[in-house]
């Protein structure tokens, strides 16, 4: 029995899978200002038409460029686990497999996207990207790329995650990049917020406002902005993994996955996994796709389908999505990466037509699930994974119950050894569990009344 499957380089997939091709039901577009689907072309200050090509594109297969692939070579094809210690501690009839994207260099599954976005710029001629970034995740993923393409790369980083957590930033410092906190005085929506309160522990809202300020207003034309998640390019880029996924599990001789789980923020590293699957469900096959959240930040199980911004500053077109409001901020929780208001529109529509069923999980459960997971297979998961983890072990108990020896799959989507703060209050009793309130949930969703409203389309098939 394997208890892990590699793929040679040879094996490596050479294109990534578009959802948007195959989804039984249109995708409600994105607009702009006036209410009306925005063009490629207003969305050229922001981003490189290479990539916005990418994220309207209804093509199945798009080709990983070789210039991608010999930088994700690093450590991909990333290997598949069969946890064969946890299902012992669960004494559980399902086998359970994950894709470990953690052994990347800055530790998750981040930099499939980010490596993809830096080449793209640099082969348009741009010469430095701007993001922000909350916890430090996509900032360190960004600067990484940055540094093997030789673009220069600025961060905005959430203020209170800067004085909180300062070995993210250093790593951003390593790979060259220049971090700077958020609010600042770079630019006029920093200032502006800084004028209002010069004590605020900033927003991702806010840091996505200035790093789309700053690459639109220079001058020079050659810089860009950056996005780490929800957008249909990025997932694309995720797909690598459920592609590999696939020829592993084949390589073994699994014939069928039964559950695929994958934690969501902006439901980038789910889709990454799911959306070959997806696609198998599309054309026949019997599998349960769980998105994982938090209760206390739950978009796709309590929040509505709506026409919302992703920042706070309204900068970004309005897509239509799961959203808790771009004024929502979530409570305090550790998943950093899972504190986001709104979910990703093509995780979205899957959600609308059946083909996947969210799932919300308290932050104790997802602790407690991490620190077995630790304990059996030796990984100290992210706190954002470990809300994976937690419904991983929710389906294996099930599957005992039920005496079936299912198939689970999951996406190990980074390590937590940069998050071990979390861990720390975790084992000084200090966590609670908090789901939101229906009255902040509905205050949140005043702000957005005003907003057009998508289509609710679907097929009626799941
Ligand atoms: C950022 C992050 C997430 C959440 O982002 P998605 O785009 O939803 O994948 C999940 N896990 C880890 C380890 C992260 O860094």
């Amino acid at each position: 029995m394997s208890v892990k499957v590699f793929l040679t380089e040879d094996e490596i997939p050479r294109q990534w899978y578009n959802l948007a091709a195959d989804l039984p039901s249109p995708l409600n577009p994105p607009l702009g200002p006036d209410g009306k689907p925005v063009t490629p072309e207003m969305l050229a200050p922001v981003f490189p038409m290479n990539l916005i090509e990418q994220m309207v594109s209804t093509q199945r297969w798009i080709d990983i460029p070789e210039g991608v692939l010999e930088i994700l070579y690093l450590w991909r094809p990333s290997p598949l686990h069969r946890a064969v210690f946890l299902e012992k501690a669960l004494d559980t009839p399902a086998k359970i497999y994950y894709k470990n994207e953690s052994i990347s260099p800055p530790g998750s599954h981040k930099p499939n996207t980010a490596v993809a976005q830096a080449w793209f710029n640099k082969q348009f001629g741009i010469k430095k990207l701007t993001t922000e970034t909350g916890a430090g995740q996509w900032g360190s993923a960004l600067a990484f790329a940055c540094a093997l393409l030789g673009l220069e790369c600025k961060v905005f980083m959430v203020r209170i995650s800067f004085d909180q957590k300062p070995y993210r930033k250093l790593m951003m410092q390593t790979w060259g990049a220049n971090c700077v906190a958020s609010p600042s005085t770079e630019t006029q929506a920093g200032r502006d917020i800084l004028a209002k309160d010069p004590d605020t522990p900033g927003s991702l809202g806010i840091a996505i406002s200035e790093a789309i300020e700053q690459a639109v207003t220079d001058k020079s034309g050659t810089t860009r902005y950056s996005i780490g998640s929800a957008l249909n390019h990025v997932l694309l880029h995720q797909t690598i993994i459920g592609l590999e996924a696939k020829k592993q599990l084949e390589k073994i001789g699994e014939k069928r996955v039964d559950v695929v789980i994958g934690c969501a923020g902006g439901g980038s590293n789910f889709a990454g996994l799911s959306f070959p699957f997806v696609n198998d469900k599309i054309h026949g096959a019997e599998i349960d796709i769980i998105p994982v959240e938090p209760f206390s930040c739950p978009t796709m199980t309590r929040a509505s389908f709506v026409y919302d911004h992703g920042d706070a500053a309204k900068m970004t077109p309005l897509l239509a999505m799961h959203s808790l409001g771009h004024d929502f901020i979530p409570p305090p929780i550790h998943a950093g990466g899972l504190r986001y208001h709104g979910m990703a529109p093509l995780v979205s529509q899957g959600i609308i037509e059946g083909l996947l069923t969210p799932r919300a999980i308290h932050q104790l459960e997802s602790y407690s699930s991490a620190v077995l997971f630790a304990k059996t297979e030796g990984i100290i998961a992210a706190p954002e994974t470990s809300h994976a983890i937690a419904a991983v072990i929710q389906e294996a108990k099930k599957a005992k119950e039920e005496c079936k020896e299912k198939v689970i799959l999951f996406n190990m989507s980074g390590h937590g050894l940069m998050d071990l703060s979390g861990y720390d209050r975790y084992f000084q009793g200090e966590l609670e569990d908090y789901a939101l309130p229906e009255e902040e949930i509905h205050a949140a969703l005043e702000n957005i009344k005003d907003l057009p409203k998508p289509q609710l389309v679907k097929s009626g098939k799941w």
